[in-house]
């Protein structure tokens, strides 16, 4: 095994190491990434274990707050923490992991700008999480926008408004309809909780436009199958059906999209209509860079992993040095015999912790224990004051009580202490001020005004017909 810290070219983290101290690799610096680094770094001194996370991102996301960014209650920056302030004594690497060959413990990463290079490693954690499962369903592809990351949740807030805006100015009553429908599609929980956070938030923002009746909006929701929310039992399911339909959310369950060419909607039901919004929410699927990889993988693409988060070949055999943990594993639910852990942050941020601390174990010659968590439940928010939760199993909560719940555990679950304070803060001034309602959208093209400044004005019509005479 190369013993070098990297094969070359050099990585910018200065210089090689001559590995007396272990490498741990961590690729991914999202929930599994920050929580093992950090628990790691705990556990063991800089001359016990060298650490250093990889990510094109220089945050880790926290995702059950983007539906309240996308509604302007968070501002989006506290939604995430900073790898540089979380992950102190850690070396950070950014850019893209781009293949694994762990039988060489090599990983190459392509960064952002400049040529792909390799790092090699002692020990591997993959926490490369999930990208949004996509069907080749006409139109998507260029209309479509996803709600798997704060940039999106920012471009989402920013164009409904914008939508909002641009419908106030125009009197074509086509494209003002087509202007306020927004179709979701996805029932599950992150779907649900985006549409209900936006749909309140663009109601809320429409009271400020005379041109603009609130009862123009059309917010619609498309599921799959016959109920929404899995996550929680079918009474609850219900109660959230019943809450968004009082709120005139058009809801199509067993129904897919089947076209959305140029914005027009066609529905398997033969619903058409035309929308200038399509959120995409249907759904989670492994990291697709693990094909690209020599781990052992499941036909879900998930990394096969025993109970105590070691990676392992299907027939139980541990591949040496190997980690995986969040929603690019198959963890074994040791409370649910025969099935995974669930995608979900509940069971990332531990498993990210046990990790970190099995792998600490291991380093100091001991054995690693399994992991081992039963669900506490779920919350979700439907918009400022309204939410829904199960907690326990058993525990329904609805209203009001289940909104707090909502906000109480997310906050505490929030990485560093700076984020939840400052999160408090956010939530105390909307509170007090009401939300922000502005559209900033030409945060999107911030070069446009200046490129338009830079190019000739075109002459006038009656200069340019004097001209040519
Ligand atoms: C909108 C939304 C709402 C959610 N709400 C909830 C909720 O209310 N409750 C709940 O329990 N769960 C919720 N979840 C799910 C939960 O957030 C995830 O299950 C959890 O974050 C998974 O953690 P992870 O570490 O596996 O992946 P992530 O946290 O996604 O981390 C993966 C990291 O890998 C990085 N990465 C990706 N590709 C590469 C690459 N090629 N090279 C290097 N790095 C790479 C990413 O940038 C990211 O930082 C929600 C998810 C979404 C999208």
């Amino acid at each position: 095994m190369d013993t070098t810290a990297q094969t070359s070219p050099a990585p910018p983290t200065g210089t090689p190491r001559s590995r007396k101290v272990p490498r741990v690799l961590i690729l991914g610096g999202g929930t599994v990434g920050l929580y093992s680094a950090r628990r790691l770094r705990k556990r063991l001194g800089k001359q016990d274990a060298a650490i250093v996370v990889v990510d094109p991102r220089p945050y880790m996301t926290y995702y059950p707050f983007l539906p309240e960014a996308a509604a302007g209650s968070i501002d989006p920056r506290n939604v995430v923490a900073p790898h540089r302030r979380a992950l102190k004594n850690i070396d950070v690497l950014y850019g893209k992991v781009s293949a694994i060959r762990h039988a060489d413990r090599k990983v190459e990463i392509t960064p952002q700008e400049g040529a792909p290079y390799e790092v090699t490693y002692d020990h591997l954690i993959v926490g490369l999480g999930s990208v949004a499962r996509t069907l080749p369903i006409p139109g998507l592809a260029d209309v479509g926008i996803g709600f798997k990351n704060v940039e999106e949740a920012i471009a989402l807030r920013n164009h409904v408004l914008n939508r909002i805006d641009l419908a106030s100015s125009t009197w074509d009553p086509e494209l003002r309809r087509k202007m306020l429908t927004f179709v979701f599609v996805g029932g599950g929980f992150a779907g649900i909780e985006a549409l209900a956070e936006v749909e309140d938030m663009a109601r809320d923002a429409a009271k400020y436009y005379a041109s603009v009746d609130v009862g123009e909006l059309r917010f619609v929701l498309v599921e799959g199958s016959r109920r929404i929310l899995p996550e929680v039992n079918e009474e609850l399911g219900g109660y959230t059906l019943e809450q968004l339909r009082k709120r005139n959310i058009e809801i199509h369950l067993s129904t897919f999209l089947t076209s959305c060419i140029d914005g027009h909607v066609v529905l398997s039901n033969a619903v058409e209509f035309d929308a200038e919004t399509i959120v995409w929410t249907a759904g989670v699927r492994p990291n697709p860079v693990l094909t690209r990889s020599d781990l052992p993988l499941d036909k879900l693409g998930r990394v096969t992993c025993l109970p105590t988060l070691q990676v392992a070949a299907e027939d139980g055999t541990v591949v040496p040095d190997a980690w995986a943990a969040g929603d690019c594993a198959a963890v074994p639910d040791l409370y649910n015999p025969g099935q995974f852990c669930p995608p979900n942050a509940q069971h990332a941020l531990r498993e990210g912790n046990h990790l970190g601390d099995n792998l600490a174990r291991i380093l100091r010659s001991a054995e690693p224990t399994e992991y081992k968590h039963k669900n506490v439940g779920a919350v979700a928010s439907l918009g400022m004051y309204k939410g829904v939760a199960q907690m326990f199993g058993r525990v329904k909560v609805r209203g009001f009580p289940a909104w707090v719940l909502h906000r109480t555990y997310h906050v505490f679950a929030m990485p560093t202490l700076n984020r939840k304070v400052r999160i408090m803060a956010d939530w105390t001034s909307s509170l007090i001020f009401r939300r922000e309602v502005v559209a900033l959208g030409s945060l999107h093209d911030p070069r446009a005004e200046f490129r338009a400044a830079s190019l000739p004005l075109p002459l006038p019509p009656v200069e340019r017909d004097a001209r040519t005479d």
